[in-house]
């Protein structure tokens, strides 16, 4: 069963969906986003992030993806009535100097920092529409190149386990069916691209994920070779992938933690 989107009319358009180092996707790094800011643009956008309307709660908070120590940043979304962000969001601007898209700056610097009385729209499949968030990621080099990589399954990593033949790693991250290439997260808590088969190419280490190459770099790839197809799954279209605002939450009860990642939490 398909469900229709929304009208693009009254779709959000996603802001502050941040890259996870635990669960890799496709979205923006913020440490790739630093610096820039006009002061008197940045003081409007945080008064304007900070007045948005709660579309949404969810059980689990946010965290700071510098690490800073800030503690749980939040669990709700807020809205414009055309934007939605985290609440955490202000935080990074505000404390990491994070730049947002040039198009919500000028919303915010217009309307002087403050959001104009709307109609908030209901939860519903379809309504969060990240593409233009993921697009500005991309041209800003803040997301990470992961063509052909996808998070392998429980069946999938367990032959891979099964392949590697060792336990000299905490976590297979991301498998490539392509190339049989696998990121590992080790014990250290560096990156390990590993090839599965005999022979293949030496392991190559990353301190973190910042170290891996940045989506559309002239090298895509770690080894320079063009990209594979395929890629991981799309961030998923909030509040859920076409489940209703109960079902979602069931789900997530039901899998009491574990496969309750929200990507940009
Ligand atoms: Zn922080």
């Amino acid at each position: 069963m398909t469900r229709a989107l929304p009208p693009a009319s009254e779709r959000l358009t996603v802001l502050g969906w941040w890259f996870r180092p635990d669960a890799p996707s496709e979205l923006p790094m913020p440490q790739r986003l630093v610096g820039g800011w006009d002061a008197d643009a940045r003081a409007a956008t945080l008064r304007y992030l900070r007045a948005g309307t709660v579309l949404m709660t969810y059980p689990d908070a946010s965290f700071c993806r510098f690490e800073c120590g800030v503690g749980e940043l939040g669990r709700a979304d807020l809205t414009d009535g055309s934007y939605v962000w985290p609440d955490g969001l202000p935080h990074y601007v505000e404390q990491h100097d994070v730049r947002l898209p040039d198009d919500f700056v000028a919303r915010a610097v217009a309307a002087g920092g403050e959001i104009a009385p709307f109609r908030a729209p209901k939860p519903r499949f379809g309504l969060y529409d990240s593409s233009s968030w993921l697009q500005w990621g991309r041209s800003r080099g803040a997301c990470l190149a992961f063509d052909g990589f996808a998070v392998p399954g429980e069946a999938i990593a367990e032959r891979i386990a099964a392949d590697l033949d060792d336990d000299d790693y905490e976590i297979i991250l991301l498998c490539n069916g392509g190339t049989r290439e696998v990121v590992l997260q080790l014990a250290d808590g560096t990156l390990e691209l590993r090839h599965v088969q005999a022979g293949g190419r030496p392991p190559q280490r990353f301190a973190d994920w910042l170290a891996w190459p940045v989506a559309g770099a002239a090298s895509a790839r770690p080894d320079g070779k063009p990209p594979a197809r395929g890629g991981l799954p799309k961030p998923p279209d909030r509040p859920g992938r076409g489940l209703t605002m109960a079902e979602f939450f069931a789900k997530r009860k039901a899998s009491d933690g574990d496969g309750g990642h929200d990507p940009k939490n």
